[in-house]
């Protein structure tokens, strides 16, 4: 069993925390809310009381943090988690962040002669709770190989995409996906309604017709066809509209640097801006519905 340093203990990571305390690892758990540390021990972990505490003497760091900032400072700046955790420790770093950064501290930790993995996830909170999670992995084999066994006990599925930052290419193209289609499928279902369509005969034909997709049979828009969607319960969070913003925000960055034209993307990007700047940020993102539907109520 490993020794665990563990930075960032919010939504996501407090549960995944726990999980690999559940599996048997010591987790020293930092995070600069004292509420989400308090909360980690509650689920097996060992309170420290600094991101370089949590990463002396550890086989392996994990950071699930907000932002590409975030992650950079953690492990780069003086003090920071590459100057104190052993050489060859493990790190994986499982938030959401821009490509450019997950490479710049791959490379740092390289330099430092560490190995790393970027290794964002798919699943939400539910999935971080149940172990669940998918993980969408950036980085040489032999860290992919060592990291396997430790992101089975937070995840499901385990996907390695290629080298640093990989991983992070994977979500947000995934997540620029999402958002693409999350707003198709509410264009439909309120195209549907102007025209007399029960929305739960469109969810019968296109659930079974050319026009399926996760975010109509898996997270429906409209309230009834999926119970278990966030639109039965008032578009509560599920995943917020401004973490999809964040996501598509980061998309489009990406492709400015990279020449690629994401025309959709961008729309979307736009359409997730007004409904944030609606004071609708914390709506889930299939909220969006109410903004295209004309009813922001
Ligand atoms: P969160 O805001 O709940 O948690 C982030 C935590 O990091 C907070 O507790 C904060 O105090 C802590 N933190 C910030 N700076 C720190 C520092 N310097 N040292 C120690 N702790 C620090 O966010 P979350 O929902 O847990 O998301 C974390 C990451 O996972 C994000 O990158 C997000 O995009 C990604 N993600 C979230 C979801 C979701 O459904 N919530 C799903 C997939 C991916």
């Amino acid at each position: 069993m490993a020794v665990i340093g563990f930075i960032g203990l919010g939504n996501m990571g407090g549960p995944m925390a726990g999980n690999l305390a559940k599996a048997g690892h010591t987790v020293r758990a930092f995070d600069l809310s004292k509420e989400s540390v308090a909360k980690a021990v509650e689920r097996g972990c060992v309170a420290v009381a600094s991101a370089a505490e949590a990463a002396a003497g550890a086989d392996v760091v994990v950071t699930m943090l907000p932002a590409g900032q975030h992650v950079r400072a953690v492990y780069c700046n003086d003090g920071g988690v590459l100057s104190v955790a052993p050489k060859g420790a493990l790190m994986i770093d499982c938030s959401t962040v821009d490509v450019d950064s997950a490479r710049a501290v791959a490379k740092a930790a390289e330099e430092a002669g560490m190995a790393m993995v970027d290794a964002p996830v798919s699943g939400g909170t539910a999935g971080a709770e149940g172990g669940t999670l998918t993980f969408m992995v950036g980085g040489p084999d032999a860290a992919f190989e060592r990291a396997r066994p430790m992101l089975e006990a937070m995840g499901k599925t385990i996907v390695h995409a290629g080298g640093p930052g990989n991983g992070q290419a994977a979500k947000i193209c995934n997540n620029m996906l999402l958002g693409i289609c999350m707003i198709g499928t509410s264009e439909a279902f309120m195209l549907a309604k102007r025209l007399g369509l029960d929305a739960q005969k469109l969810f019968d034909i296109s659930s079974k017709a050319s026009g399926q997709n996760w975010s109509m049979t898996s997270y429906c828009p409209v309230p009834g066809p999926v119970p278990t969607s966030p639109a039965n319960r008032g578009y509560t969070p599920g995943f917020a509209a401004d973490m999809m913003l964040k996501d598509l925000k980061l998309s489009q960055e990406a492709a400015a640097r990279a020449g690629a034209s994401t025309p959709l993307g961008a729309a979307a990007e736009s359409l997730y801006q007004l409904f944030s700047n609606a004071g609708l940020g914390g709506v889930d993102f299939s909220g969006i519905i109410k903004m295209l539907d004309g009813d922001m109520k």
